[in-house]
């Protein structure tokens, strides 16, 4: 169904293959910790005369891709040189695949905006050498001057492209979440290396002429991007207007799109077959690549063996990390606490460390798997057991000496309060119930609130429990909490 100011995307996506060493030589690809241009030989600074050698291991990741992609390889692939000059690209031709891609066809399947699963094709995906990069002294606008580090050139990238078949910045954004998961999955990319990922974004409102949006290197901004522009471009269609093809770039800083200053118009390439290397004949080796379980697969079984809700399981699978960190944590037990650990996991624990801009592997697992078997011994409330998990990683954020979930229980006394504590106090030692001492001082407090809960107004009660649970500090249990409390209110009317 498309509305008349149906969005259109499709996307170009640019991922850096994780291999050892570069795509056409043999310098190492770990480059990000070292000094400009200590990556670099003959073959990648572009001299003379030097010859570029086929690094088979990205091709095989890229036919890995290819394959967990759904899509066709071709009989026969080609390099081509694309001929451009800018100081990023010191050969002053990019080795790229032209007219005989790697693959064609594919299709990548997302949760749609609707729910259910959508299919996203894609058109191609080919492989090819990153140029260098660029460093603005200044800014890119009015700098002083550019220094050129030719580290960067010659990683092996693979370049896939979308159908326009994308109809928000949303989905875009699902888009590039599923396709991280998948190269994740494969051991073909890694998503926290900085730059590892750029894309190209293309965008239009049904029956108007489209933008391209260049270079956005960060997930969130393909989003933001996309989201300006939509905006932008019904503006301009609702004030009558045109909008123009063109190239925009994303300005981070801002979340603005800019028209491009340079006119750039239809690039005459000049596009011709790579002479020094040889065409591809991968199909024979296709049939011998072996996957491993993706995204789709893995969700379908956490589904199928641990009972997690589909929301939860696409949220586990959507990380590779954040999958295998939930399979260990319940592996002593997964019975007992798979339904307790992908909540914990996927509602609480994500979320705190976003908050904190911490990553998964700062996470102590045997630490946070003890509290989810405290949690499932029923003696903490679920207040609690966010309170030990605050203090856990505040702990391993500040980098202070670690408690246990237990010694954080004990030490700040969380153990939750229930009438069978109550009985216990009363048997052995005379010990006031503290949820009863703190219904006892609210009722004396809130004489406001008690009228109120007596004329009958609603959200008295609710806030009644609120100010006991305050009171102990999260801890009591909320059940006992509700029927002492309506136990108490009921000898008041009286
Ligand atoms: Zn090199
Ligand atoms: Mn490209």
């Amino acid at each position: 169904m498309m509305s008349e100011d149906q969005v259109i995307v499709g996307l170009e996506v640019h991922c850096q293959l994780d291999t050892k060493s570069k795509l056409f030589c043999g310098c190492s690809t770990d480059y990000r910790s070292d000094g400009p241009n200590t990556h670099v030989c003959p073959v990648c600074l572009g001299l003379p005369g030097a010859m570029p050698v086929l690094n088979k291991r990205s091709i095989e990741y890229a036919m890995k891709v290819a394959k967990a992609l759904n899509c066709t390889v071709l009989h026969e692939s080609e390099f081509s040189r694309k001929n451009y000059f800018y100081p990023d690209l010191n050969k002053a031709y990019q080795i790229t695949q032209y007219d005989k891609p790697l693959a064609e066809g594919g299709y990548l399947e997302i949760e749609s905006d609707e729910g259910g699963e959508r299919r996203i094709r894609l058109t191609r995906i080919h492989v090819e050498e990153d140029p260098g990069r660029l460093v603005h002294m200044g800014n890119a606008e009015r700098g002083k001057y550019s220094l050129v580090d030719y580290n960067r050139a010659g990683i092996p990238l693979i370049e896939i492209v979308s159908e326009p078949d994308m109809r928000s910045p949303k989905e875009a954004r699902k888009f590039l979440n599923k396709l991280r998961a998948t190269l994740e999955y494969l051991s073909v990319f890694d998503s926290e290396k900085e730059g590892s990922l750029r894309v190209d974004a293309n965008i239009s409102i049904k029956g108007n002429e489209r933008v391209e949006v260049k270079n956005i290197t960060s997930y969130k901004g393909v989003e933001k991007a996309l989201t300006f522009e939509v905006t932008r471009q019904k503006n301009l269609i609702r004030r009558g207007q045109r909008i123009e093809r063109e190239t925009r770039h994303f300005i981070e800083s801002t979340g603005i799109t800019q028209s491009s200053r340079s006119k750039e118009q239809e690039h005459d390439y000049r596009y011709f077959p790579e002479p020094d290397l040889r065409p591809l004949h991968v199909q024979s080796w296709m049939e011998g690549i072996v996957l491993p379980e993706l995204p789709d697969a893995r969700r379908e079984r956490f589904v199928a063996q641990y009972g997690c809700s589909l929301n939860h399981a696409r949220t586990l699978t959507g990380e590779l990390k954040l999958a295998n960190f939930f399979e260990h944590v319940v592996a002593a037990d997964p019975k007992g606490l798979s339904t307790l650990a992908a909540t914990w996991i996927a509602d609480t624990l994500i979320g705190e460390l976003n908050y904190r801009s911490m990553n998964l592997e700062s996470v102590d697992a045997p630490g946070f798997t003890e509290l989810i078997g405290i949690l499932k011994s029923g003696i903490l409330t679920d207040k609690s057991g966010i309170d030990v998990l605050r203090v856990m990683l505040d702990q391993r954020m500040n980098h202070q000496s670690c408690e246990t979930s237990a010694a954080i229980v004990d030490r700040l006394k969380l153990r939750k309060v229930t009438s069978v504590t109550l009985e216990k106090s009363l048997t052995y030692e005379i010990v006031p119930n503290p949820i009863l001492t703190a219904i006892t001082e609210v009722l004396t407090e809130q004489p406001g609130a008690v009228d109120d809960f007596m004329k009958g107004k609603k959200g008295a009660f609710n806030f009644l429990v609120g100010q006991v649970m305050k009171k102990t500090r999260g801890c009591a249990d909320p059940g006992e909490l509700n029927r002492m409390l309506v136990e108490a209110l009921k000898k008041k009317e009286v």
